[in-house]
């Protein structure tokens, strides 16, 4: 097997086999479970391989916005967009306050007639609509990657415990902390954006209604928003909020996580205005996730030889646009559509094409993601220095 670093050149002109191809989906985040999802419908022979024992449903509410709806709606798996549609339900109106609560602006969330609507949905209902139309026994919990090679023959996968897989195709749907990217991308680097980030879902339906988004404009060192979730299962109201503090990264990795698991501060939490506050203090710790905010720079290259990335793990970007997901799943149908029968006649080309429509679209995305982030962002951002950070 050749070296990792030394693949970039090799283009794998594997014809597509009409028994489909042997292919391995590393994650199973919103952006590896459409991939493998549509796949299946194609007929190749997906595995679905996620470090965690099962689906990680765990997270919070996303703006998921137009063109992320119309992805999982031209992935044409039937009943799949009316799941989805059933699961949120859509951003109607934006409201901007300033941290004294006085109001900046409120404008309507523009829709033309037919279009599908930006939604405002949990994560976990994202992630079990997709779920639910797949065919399970392509999932392998508990194997997390820990590295690849690949030659003329195929590509072949070690992971955590000694277990392998061997195949045509790899592709990299790891997330932000991606396993698979630095051996396709060594020039891979995190950033850190400024920000340690708490985000919580809780149950009121008084604060935000009928598919408000509320944003406290950054000031102080700080920034919040709230949207309204619907209903859960129980039919209990729900609202999500998003809480920004402006921080230096910590060095040392225990103390990043050690902040990690204590809640917001009451010092930055006293800034907002005492409604938006009190919504923050009545949730639940086992309600509330928090991480350091990080991107990367655009890569070079989106695939390489007989591997290819998606989601986070190709183009993780600042949360300022509300483009992190949506692009992940417009990059799972692209691939897709490039796999599938007759598309292309090799996995080369195939792979080829993929990056040729991809790599525009999301360098734009997170130029986009990251100039906004630094503009509404912390005054002082903390430069172009790499984090040097490799997990949370
Ligand atoms: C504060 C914040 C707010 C956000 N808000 C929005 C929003 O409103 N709208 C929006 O569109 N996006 C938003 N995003 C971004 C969005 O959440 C991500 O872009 C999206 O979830 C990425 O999906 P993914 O499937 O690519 O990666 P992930 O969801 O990270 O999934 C990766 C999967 O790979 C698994 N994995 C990792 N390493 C390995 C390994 N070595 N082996 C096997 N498996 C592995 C993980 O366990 C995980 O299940 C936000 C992000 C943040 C941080």
């Amino acid at each position: 097997m050749i070296p990792a670093e030394v693949q970039q050149p090799l283009l794998a002109d594997t014809p597509l086999p009409p028994a489909g191809l042997r292919i391995a989906v590393v994650g199973a985040g919103s952006s590896g479970l459409l991939l493998a999802l549509i796949l299946q419908h194609q007929g190749h022979r997906v595995s679905l391989f996620e470090r965690s024992p099962q689906l990680r449903t765990e997270g919070c509410g996303i703006l998921l916005v137009k063109s992320g709806v119309e992805a999982i709606a031209a992935a044409a798996i039937p009943g799949l967009l009316n799941d989805l549609l059933a699961g949120g339900h859509p951003v109607q109106r934006f409201v901007f306050r300033n941290l004294r609560g006085d109001l900046i602006e409120a404008s309507p969330a523009e829709r033309e007639a037919g279009d599908l609507p930006s939604l405002l949905i949990h994560r976990r209902a994202i992630l079990d609509a997709l779920w639910r139309h797949l065919d399970p026994a392509c999932f392998h919990g508990d194997h997390a990657l820990v590295d690849w090679c690949q030659n003329d023959e195929g590509v072949h996968a070690r992971f955590s415990e000694g277990r392998e897989w061997t195949g045509d195709l790899l592709v990299g749907a790891d997330g932000i902390f991606s396993q698979v990217a630095p051996l396709l991308c060594p020039e891979r680097r995190l950033r850190y954006l400024g920000d340690r980030v708490w985000r919580g879902v809780v149950a009121d339906g008084s604060f935000c209604r009928d598919g408000d988004f509320f944003v406290y404009a950054r000031g102080r060192g700080i920034y919040a928003n709230f949207f309204d979730l619907g209903s859960d299962a129980e039919g209990r109201e729900l609202t999500h909020w998003g809480f920004f503090q402006e921080e230096e990264l910590p060095e040392d990795r225990d103390r990043r996580r050690q902040l990690l698991d204590e809640g917001v501060p009451a010092d930055a939490l006293a800034k907002l205005p005492a409604d938006a506050a009190a919504i923050i203090a009545a949730t639940p710790p086992q309600c509330v996730v928090a991480n350091w905010s990080f991107d990367i720079d655009p890569l070079r290259a989106l695939a390489g030889g007989r591997v290819a990335l998606i989601g986070d793990a190709a183009h993780a970007m600042s949360s300022s646009q509300a483009r992190g997901m949506t692009a992940g799943l417009e990059d799972a149908v692209a691939l897709a559509a490039r796999l599938a029968p007759g598309a292309a006649t090799s996995l080369g080309q195939a792979l080829q094409a993929y990056e040729q429509e991809r790599l525009p679209v999301v360098h734009r995305y997170q130029e986009r993601s990251r100039q906004v982030s630094h503009r509404t962002g912390r005054k002082r951002p903390p430069g172009s220095r790499p984090s040097g950070g490799g997990s949370t």
